[in-house]
């Protein structure tokens, strides 16, 4: 992901100042923990396989290593997702230990607030790589790239849907955290089952928030747009925010009757249910979106004022018109980052995800 850290405050403390990785070089951004012995505190440049992130401070080692790298064909894993020259491949940390530990070295020297864990055999990676069609005939040594990365615990007691994710610097700022952030949701399959609907590790760095605000916000907002556009008319939607407990969820269907509501009511939780999202996550986005005003006050219950009150509703109206204004100043295309087509999975289960499918209109591509 992002971010415009100041490299020049970290240099001090850094143990490597740059990397070169395949046919890059570029700066560090905060220590990692590479063993003293094989790489010295004041290492100029480290270099490192971009097949495998296996390291040397010496040339010759890694151009000898890089002409046999045994993943220098395919990546390690199996591919999940595949389009548009874009792929995703999970690896798992048991069968691919060594591959975890050198991808979280090698990540660390760009994430500050993530402790790498050496505790590879827990976890999945998801390693983004771009295919180029045009240059792998021409040259052998341009098979693929990997771009970038998340990671995921297997099995995660706070519904964690990805632990660490990281573009690597000369990639970013190309819409690539949205992609592997799409298919963190996806893979985590919550349309089959909605109590796997889970979110990143918290707390989010800064750099964090800022990526994911924005992509939870293009996702609310599409839901929203897409949503609202079959009825038609520019209803405003009614949620009711600061409802964190699902019990305490007043039913719309039994709003629907008692009032005319220009509104189409929804509940938070029903959001979060549509797109995947946590409670706290789908209200965040809401915020970030700026299209919650409070409902009018009208001859309604406490409900309204309700302080800081645990379980209370407090409902408020989203304006679709809003809406369509924060997507229209923020230049968001309709279509998801991810491509549901992309995701290798079987034909059954490709069946059961159908109901996800995004019109293929208002391409930004
Ligand atoms: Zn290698």
């Amino acid at each position: 992901m992002a971010t415009t850290e100041d490299p020049q405050a970290q240099s001090l403390t850094r143990n490597v100042q740059h990397v070169v990785l395949g046919n890059l070089r570029f700066q560090t951004w905060y220590q990692s923990i590479y063993p003293e012995e094989l790489v010295s505190k004041d290492t100029d440049i480290l270099y490192v396989c971009r097949w495998c992130f296996r390291y040397s401070c010496g040339i010759d080692t890694h151009a000898s290593h890089t002409r046999l790298c045994p993943h220098r064909t395919t990546p390690p894993g199996v591919k999940v997702y595949d389009h548009a020259g874009y792929s995703v491949w999970e690896v798992d940390g048991a069968d691919h230990k060594l591959f975890g530990q050198n991808l979280s070295l090698f990540s660390k020297l760009f994430l500050d607030h993530k402790s790498v864990f050496f505790d590879v055999v827990s976890f999945l990676y998801y390693i983004l790589v771009f295919t180029d069609p045009n240059t792998g005939d021409n040259d052998p040594n341009e098979t693929y790239h990997i771009l970038g990365f998340f990671s995921k615990e297997k099995l995660s007691w706070d519904a964690n849907n990805l632990a660490c994710i990281l573009v690597f610097p000369p990639y970013q700022h190309k819409q690539l955290g949205k992609l592997l952030m799409g298919v963190s949701y996806k893979i985590s399959r919550w349309e089959q089952d909605s109590s796997l609907i889970g979110g990143p590790e918290k707390p989010l760095s800064e750099m964090g928030s800022r990526s994911y605000g924005r992509f939870w916000e293009e996702r609310i907002a599409r839901h929203l747009l897409l949503r609202s556009s079959s009825d038609g008319n520019d209803a405003a939607v009614g949620a009711t925010l600061a409802q964190f407990d699902d019990s305490k969820t007043q039913k719309p269907a039994s709003n629907r009757g008692r009032k005319k509501h220009p509104y189409e009511l929804m509940t938070v939780q029903e959001i979060g249910r549509a797109t995947g999202m946590l409670t706290e996550d789908v209200i965040t986005a809401l915020r970030g979106l700026g299209a919650v005003e409070p409902a009018t006050p009208s001859k309604t219950r406490k409900g309204m004022q309700s302080s800081s009150g645990d379980g209370e509703a407090i409902p408020v109206v989203i304006r679709r018109s809003k809406v369509l204004e924060w997507a229209d100043a923020h230049k968001v295309s309709i279509r998801e980052p991810v491509r549901e087509e992309g995701f290798c999975l079987s034909q059954s289960e490709h069946a059961k995800n159908r109901e996800l499918v995004i019109p293929d209109s208002d391409e930004e591509e």
